[in-house]
């Protein structure tokens, strides 16, 4: 976030009404088969948005064949150039860019997420990742292979074909660029289906999509419930991929759809309980400072959050005190209010299941410093969190709760840290924090997670893979490991009179 801290945020778009609220098929934006809507809400007063078309499992049919003809043999997609697939990715990005403020108001309105933090991060890391991948168009290359023989052999880097690509609320814009940057610049062809929290922000890129010019059918954008249009694209025998974001439960799901179909490739971005480190030499006010960006960002819902803190017993109650002190500085409100911090949490659900957790904690004995309930008033708004006393085998510290909740867990003996710390079902991020190379080196290379950051957090880049051990899930997004989840790989071997070296 430091690194865009100095981008000026232009004001948000006054009383911001969406645009586009149809399904994005074929270039073209139609009404749900069914005919079929649902309300979408702003979380930070519970007042419906507007009425979204509903697609259902006639609706991934029609999107499905949309993309299988743009991906036909000869079709305008299959016979561009690379480098102008990266050359239309630019332009979407540039188009982005230019709808900023209309994209980082619609993300507010229907997440609610702070304005500016919509408008510095998200929008900063979601253009940035197309145009990391716009890079990448003409640049996988296959290799030429030395086999023994007589014989020229040589990979091609191929598309896989039609992607289904299933995103949450918590990063709408974010999760549409990591899915659509990979799979357009290696040629695939997309039918996503977007969180029904917050179909608003990545419906207005599809009509980008089509501004900047891809053919028809390329990418095709549907809002729709999980287990109707979700399970339609997870379980389609059309469908050559699916990319899923959300949680682990559901992924099982998907893996299990896309295995009784036809399966199709499976990639699972899923849910964390991801460890933040911090040893006693760590300079204090940063390391509370790291723990509390890696924990409330976002009102808790990133899949990284650092939701068990483990922190040495010497500095422990002051770092408790500390901590507590942070979490109430916390600005709560409208998140459209420049000085607002914490936004809304996405839904009332979301609210039921934090509540939920907290009073496990409290029942599980853990000691609640702060925090501990929902804000009164209209809106979905939980007071910040902590709980000290925590012992690792809690369910506040085993189980995710994607919320602002701080569980801090004290310890004493370095011997069995990496064990404590490692004891998850999960494996996507960790923390540590010390002044101690050797020991964040060890500590780096010893924890079963996907990304793990030392003296920092939450440090994200179009060219850093990302991804989960265990059951965080299957496969790597971004950087240059996240090609290899939309390529099918495929040797040539020829016949020649005479090999010579
Ligand atoms: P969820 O898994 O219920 O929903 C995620 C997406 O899957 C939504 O689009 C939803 O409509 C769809 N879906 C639901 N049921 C489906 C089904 N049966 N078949 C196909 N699709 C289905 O998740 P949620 O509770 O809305 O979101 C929070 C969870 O997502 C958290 O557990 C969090 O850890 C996880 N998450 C993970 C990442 C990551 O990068 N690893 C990112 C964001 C969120």
């Amino acid at each position: 976030l430091n690194a865009v801290r100095s981008i000026h945020v232009p004001s948000p778009v006054a009383n911001i009404r969406p645009e586009f609220t149809k399904l994005f098929i074929n270039n073209e934006w139609v009404n749900a088969k069914s005919g079929r809507t649902f309300e979408t809400f702003n979380p930070a007063t519970g007042e419906k948005i507007t009425d979204v078309a509903e697609a259902d499992k006639a609706d991934v049919d029609i999107a499905v064949k949309a993309a299988q003809d743009a991906f036909r043999l000869g079709s305008r997609w299959r016979t561009m150039d690379a480098a102008d697939r990266g050359r239309l990715l630019n332009r979407l990005a540039d188009l982005m860019e230019r709808d900023r403020a209309i994209l980082a108001s619609l993300e507010t309105l229907d997440n609610g997420k702070p304005y500016a933090i919509a408008y510095m991060a998200d929008l900063h890391l979601s253009i940035a990742c197309l145009r990391y991948y716009a890079g990448w168009a003409d640049k996988n290359h296959g290799k030429t292979i030395p086999i023994a023989g007589d014989y020229f052999s040589y990979t091609r880097h191929e598309p896989i074909g039609v992607c289904g690509q299933i995103i949450p609320w918590n990063f709408p814009l974010l999760m549409q660029a990591w899915k659509l940057g990979p799979a357009l610049a290696m040629g695939n062809t997309v039918v996503m289906k977007v969180a029904e929290q917050t179909p608003l922000s990545a419906l207005h890129v599809a009509s980008l999509v089509k501004e900047a010019g891809f053919p028809e059918g390329v990418v095709n954008v549907l809002a729709g419930y999980g287990h109707t249009a979700g399970q339609a694209i997870s379980s389609h025998m059309g469908v050559d991929k699916v990319a899923f974001t959300g949680s682990t439960e559901v992924g099982k799901l998907v893996m299990k759809s896309a295995a009784e179909s036809n399966i199709k490739k499976v990639t699972l971005e899923l849910g964390g309980k991801s460890p933040n480190i911090i040893f006693a030499d760590a300079d204090i006010n940063t390391a509370v400072q790291l723990a509390n960006h890696g924990l409330f960002f976002n009102q808790g819902q990133c899949c990284c959050a650092g939701s068990r803190t483990f922190v040495e017993g010497k500095i422990y109650d002051e770092f408790v005190a500390r901590s507590k002190e942070a979490a109430e500085k916390a600005v709560i409100g409208n998140p459209f209010d420049p000085k607002t911090t914490q936004g809304p949490q996405v839904d009332g659900n979301q609210v039921e299941t934090i509540l939920k957790y907290i009073n496990e904690g409290k029942k599980e004995g853990a000691q609640l410093v702060t925090g501990g309930k929902k804000v009164e008033g209209r809106g979905h708004f939980v007071a910040p969190t902590v709980f000290a006393g925590v012992n690792d085998q809690m369910k506040i510290a085993q189980e995710e709760i994607f919320g602002p909740v701080m569980s801090i867990i004290r310890f004493d003996d370095e011997k069995d840290l990496i064990e404590k710390a490692n004891n998850t079902i999960y494996g996507l991020a960790a923390g540590v924090v010390t002044k101690d190379i050797e020991r964040a080196l060890h500590i780096a290379n010893n924890i079963r997670a996907g990304s793990v950051w030392v003296n920092c957090y939450d440090v994200f880049d179009a060219a850093a893979p990302f991804g989960g051990y265990k059951q965080s899930g299957i496969g790597r997004e971004l950087g240059e490991y996240g090609l290899q989840a939309y390529t099918e790989v495929k040797s040539v071997t020829i016949k020649v009179p005479q090999k010579n070296s």
